[in-house]
């Protein structure tokens, strides 16, 4: 079987994790932590970063550190992980829901400037499957009407719009170092951010509110968020390999487009003029396929030995989502319902990725599927 992920763990990771293991520090204090940090600043350009437990502690760290609490209203995407979603109902906010832009996936900056009411907090714009999110144009619409701009940023580590590097494009960003991301620390997450206070905030949040100087005063309610030396040993491996592990998933996309290109069946993600994505999981719309037919076509990729899945639904479609939060968003729909991400990992060879493109040309040319 092909997976759709697989980590590259090397002899560094090993090294790192096992000099942090024998170093007695395996809880949140250590050398790693502040190594991890200062390679995430030199990778993203931002002046402050602060690694913390997931990519959804990360999210709630960001929200909280931009005054987001309860009665404000967040922008968000339709579509995009649950995580964005949850850490805005962690913090009592109200999720206000835009369609995406056809061609990347991102959020629409123009549906964003129409859904800025006067309880309008911030904007959490979502990097999907690596392509950055129009910032330029989000800035504006922040800068306008006095919002605060945070990144998702947790499937675009080391990309760049318009050479600014993801992780600098917003006033906060957050990453995801999970197992199936483009860099990991089996569980871990990221928040970088630009203005000192924001990172202050983060950072006090981060371990339990503690007062940065006094000891056992919390002046805030605070979270045990931090992450462990030993996944700041992986992680700092990680980092340094970034720009290889990155390189490699650059070649795995490439061949991919290269092969399907010209196949009007098939759709890739586009990417926005000026940006440079991370490929985190190669995605492609299967046009004109019903929920159902997409599906039909992961379990017959399965059949042949290939896993793929489905684009993330609506977070909005969600059961615990209340009626009057959900918007009509066409785009995302129909992303979400053609949508399909196939094998990306930097492992993957080109003889494998030829037979993941044959095979799912194969599988779309099977009666019932694509018709
Ligand atoms: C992975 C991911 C997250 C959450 O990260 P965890 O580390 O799994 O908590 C948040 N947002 C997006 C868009 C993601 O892909």
């Amino acid at each position: 079987m092909i997976p759709v992920s697989r980590p590259d763990l090397g002899e560094l990771e090993r090294e790192y994790l096992l000099d942090a293991f024998d170093s007695g520090w395996i809880s949140s204090l250590g050398r790693y932590v502040e190594a991890a940090e200062r390679a995430l600043t030199a990778l993203t350009g931002a002046p402050h970063a602060a690694v913390c437990s997931n990519g959804t502690t990360a999210l709630h760290l960001a929200l909280i550190a931009a005054g987001v609490g309860a009665g404000d209203e967040v922008i968000l995407p339709a579509l995009t992980y649950i995580a964005t979603l949850n850490a805005i109902y962690y913090v009592g906010a109200e999720p206000v829901f835009v369609d995406v832009l056809d061609n990347t996936w991102c959020i629409d900056p123009e549906a964003v400037e129409h859904a800025v009411t006067p309880r309008t907090k911030a904007i959490l714009a979502v990097d999907l499957y690596g392509q950055t999110a129009d910032y330029s144009a989000l800035r504006g619409v922040a800068d306008r009407n006095g919002l605060v701009l945070i990144a998702d940023a947790a499937e675009s580590i080391g990309a760049t719009l318009h050479g600014v590097p993801a992780g600098s494009l917003a006033d906060i960003s957050t990453f995801s170092f999970f197992g199936n991301k483009v860099i990991t620390s089996g569980e871990g997450g990221a928040v970088t951010s630009m203005r000192p206070e924001h990172h202050a905030a983060i950072l006090q949040l981060r371990n339990q509110g503690n007062h940065p100087t006094q000891r056992y005063f919390h002046d805030v309610v605070g979270y045990n968020y931090r992450m462990t030396n030993l996944a700041a040993a992986i992680l700092t491996a990680q980092l340094e390999r970034a720009d290889d592990l990155i390189a490699r998933r650059r070649r795995v996309v490439d061949e991919y487009r290269r092969l399907l290109d010209g196949d009007p069946r098939i759709h890739c993600q586009d990417t926005a003029p000026g940006a440079v994505p991370t490929p985190w999981m190669f995605s492609v719309r299967l046009a004109g396929l019903s929920a159902a037919e997409r599906d039909a076509v992961i379990a017959s990729l399965r059949e042949r030995g290939i896993e793929s899945r489905p684009v993330f639904p609506l977070v909005q479609d969600m059961p615990f989502v209340p009626d009057h939060q959900r918007v009509q968003a066409p785009i995302a729909e129909s992303i979400s319902r053609e949508g399909i991400s196939l094998p990306t990992f930097p492992g993957l060879d080109l003889e494998e990725i030829a037979r993941v493109c044959t095979t799912l040309q194969e599988v779309l040319e099977a009666p019932g599927v694509g018709g």
